[in-house]
């Protein structure tokens, strides 16, 4: 197979952006599947070019940052990676290396491996003191005070050294997430994208009270260091974990590589057992002595791999096709399949994305179709293995909703609805007006803003500065305290200023970042409606899509009619964001690298705040690269393009006042 250096560079700067994506904000940008395929294509490249090997390549560190959120803690012993397999032949190949490699009994371990979040807890005379993340291996997050609120976290073991520090992961159960889920639907609040996500996401939550709702489970695989007390066996270790009262992984004694495979499959059959996700199964080593004989890779230990299952595909019949309506119009096929079990979960639905996608598969209500499961948030349909049925599903020409008419983006593939009343966007609407980024209104939650519709009071946003204490009182579940604290947070919110009300109007590709763009550009609301689309457009990070976006909204007669219930209710439309020193106007900052005295938002932040722009990748354009430690690629970049690069100390000083 033939590389190209370029295709090597470009394939780590690509997953390194997808690890920070994943290790360091807990939001994936693909699948794991997909991850694990580039991760393998660039083994692959390495394999071949040894020479191109870079320090930052992915395949040469354990994945994860430590947040400036948390102290650091440094992990006694280093908390390793894994080294992935994909078949059973490489699993017997494994077997026959540690076969090979050491003299005495030749056994292992089997067992789950639970996709969750990897952390070290420490117990000091039995009761539990600390616990960390994984981080970078080296260095973890401490994040005792959230560990605390997990209820299957024994706070005090029985007969335990006087130090003990054991490795677990934390894991959301399958039942939790689909409670929490359930709920988020109802309450229209973003869905938890899968287990392992939400748990990563909660655990490093700065308030504990946010980590307890989330109800997270813990469970240990790992004995990483026990005061006075010599183990044998990874076996015993475990039982010994089991025996102190710590839920203990289950465990598989094999001596062969047959029994480790039977092992890995009896895993996967008995995965819909397990109350967590699982991405694999582990075989390791028995013995410790021969484990530190071998030792380690600068990611992983040699003495163990992990398994990985392919994801799982099955046929299901496609019983409805339903069309759903979002905030924003735009109309959203889903299959309703008849439930099947996939990959621990009953998957009753999938989607199928849009009116293009159905065309390409072909597909229609009474066809038997594939669907997949891949850790994504909703299973896919892949293709249809079966067709009984005529043709294609069309959509409606009518939105299920409101009856208005729809209407396809000229820009791209979705149909969307036209109407404005739209009861579907209506409600996402106001409770979008009231949400934390835009008018954050205290106490005005999906639930009580579908109470105040219920009860007839709003119909749109405006109406909510309109309201009266008595008539909110009256409402189902409300009661006078509430109905006062909600009236007085409307009040407040008035003053928030125009970026935040940009942002409430809900006008396409309008967020809050572009929103804040916006008011550092004019002094009011009348200002920017009175700029007109070219206007617009001058402003850097507008372009003409959103301008027309823009004049659009404000050109509409119900818009106009919000903005003058606004008005006579003494909404403010001043900007707050005028620039009090702008002194990075017109420069872009690239950061590259950690940084140890901001977190990367902050800095972003401060750049932002001064008037300049952060960017993620360096050209002749970028005024500075600020360089972090283990500076990636753009370091290089920067240097072979000339361009300033400075590091945190030099970006202190630009700041100081
Ligand atoms: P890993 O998660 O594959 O393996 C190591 C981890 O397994 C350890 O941290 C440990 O906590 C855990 N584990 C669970 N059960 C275990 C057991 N019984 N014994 C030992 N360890 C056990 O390795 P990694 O390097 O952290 O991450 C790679 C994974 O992350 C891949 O699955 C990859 O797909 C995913 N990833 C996905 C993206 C994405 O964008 N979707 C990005 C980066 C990484």
């Amino acid at each position: 197979m033939d590389y190209t250096i370029e295709e090597y560079n470009a394939l780590v700067e690509r997953l390194l952006e997808l690890s920070v994506a994943y290790y360091d904000n807990d939001a994936p940008l693909v699948s794991d599947f997909e991850y694990d395929r580039m991760n393998n294509r660039l083994k692959a490249m390495e394999a071949a070019h040894p020479e191109w090997i870079r320090p930052d390549s992915p395949t040469q560190h354990v994945g994860g940052h430590v947040s400036a959120a948390f102290a650091p803690v440094e992990h006694e012993v280093p908390l390793e990676s894994l080294q992935d397999v994909f078949s059973f032949e490489e699993v017997a190949a494994f077997v026959e290396r540690m076969d090979g490699a050491v003299a005495e009994a030749h056994e292992y371990v089997a067992e789950p491996k639970i996709d969750g979040l990897s952390v070290a807890v420490e117990y000091r005379d039995g009761q539990f003191y600390r616990g960390a993340t994984r981080g970078d291996g080296q260095v973890g997050e401490d994040v005792t005070e959230n560990l605390r609120t997990i209820r299957s976290l024994p706070k005090k073991l029985k007969n335990a050294p006087a130090r003990l520090i054991v490795r677990g992961e934390v894991y959301m159960s399958h039942d939790t997430f689909q409670t929490i889920n359930a709920r988020n639907e109802v309450e229209g609040l973003p869905l938890l994208a899968n287990p392992r996500n939400a748990a990563a996401g909660s655990l490093r939550q700065k308030d504990p009270a946010v980590c307890a709702q989330r109800m997270l489970d813990v469970i240990f695989f790992n004995i990483q260091l026990a005061e006075g007390v010599e183990y044998q066996t990874h076996y015993e270790t475990l039982e010994a974990m089991a025996a102190m009262g710590l839920p203990v992984v289950a465990h598989t004694l094999c001596r062969t590589a047959a029994q480790c495979t039977d092992a890995i499959a009896a895993i996967g059959e008995g995965r819909e057992g397990y109350p967590f996700d699982i991405d694999g199964a582990v075989i390791k080593l028995n013995g410790l002595a021969q484990r530190t004989v071998l030792g380690s890779t600068a990611k992983y230990p040699r003495w163990a791999v992990a398994y990985k299952y392919p994801p799982e595909k099955k046929p299901s019949r496609v019983v409805d096709i339903l069309i759903q309506v979002g905030r924003t119009g735009v109309l959203t096929p889903k299959a309703v399949i008849e439930p099947i079990r996939l990959a621990g979960t009953t998957v009753t639905n999938a989607t199928l994305h849009n009116q293009d996608f159905i065309e390409n598969l072909g597909v229609n209500v009474g066809d038997t179709v594939l669907v997949q499961k891949a850790g994504e948030i909703i299973p896919e349909v892949l293709q249809v293995v079966k067709k009984d049925s005529e043709g294609f599903f069309r959509f409606p020409e009518t939105c299920p909703a409101c009856g208005a008419p729809v209407v396809r983006d000229v820009d791209g593939a979705a149909i969307r609805c036209t109407g404005a009343e739209c009861p579907a966007q209506r409600l996402r609407n106001i409770v979008h007006f009231a949400s934390k980024d835009a008018m954050d209104i205290d106490g005005l939650g999906p639930a009580v803003v579908e109470a105040l519709d219920k009860a007839g009071l709003i119909k749109t946003p405006a109406e909510l500065y309109y309201l009266d204490g008595q008539s909110v009182a009256a409402v189902e579940r409300m009661g006078k305290k509430s109905a006062e604290n909600l009236i007085a947070n409307l009040e407040e919110s008035k003053g928030r200023g125009l970026a935040r009300l940009l942002c409430a109007f809900g006008i396409r590709q309008v967020g809050a970042k572009a929103a804040k763009v916006l008011a550092r550009n004019f002094a009011d609301l009348d200002e920017l409606i009175a700029a007109g689309e070219e206007r617009l457009t001058q402003i850097d990070d507008v372009g003409p899509v959103t301008a027309r976006y823009l004049t659009d909204w404000f050109a509409s007669e119900q818009s106009q009619h919000q903005i003058r219930l606004l008005r006579m209710a003494g909404v403010s439309f001043e900007s707050r964001e005028e620039l009090a020193d702008s002194r990075f106007a017109g420069k872009i900052f690239v950061l590259t690298g950690t940084l140890e005295r901001f977190t990367r938002s902050q800095a972003e932040e401060i750049i932002e705040r001064f008037g300049g722009k952060a960017s993620g990748s360096v050209s002749k354009k970028t005024s500075y690269v600020l360089a972090g430690a283990n500076p990636g690629s753009k370091l290089t970049k920067a240097q072979s393009l000339g361009v300033p690069v400075i590091t945190e100390e030099d970006f202190e000083k630009l700041i100081e006042e």
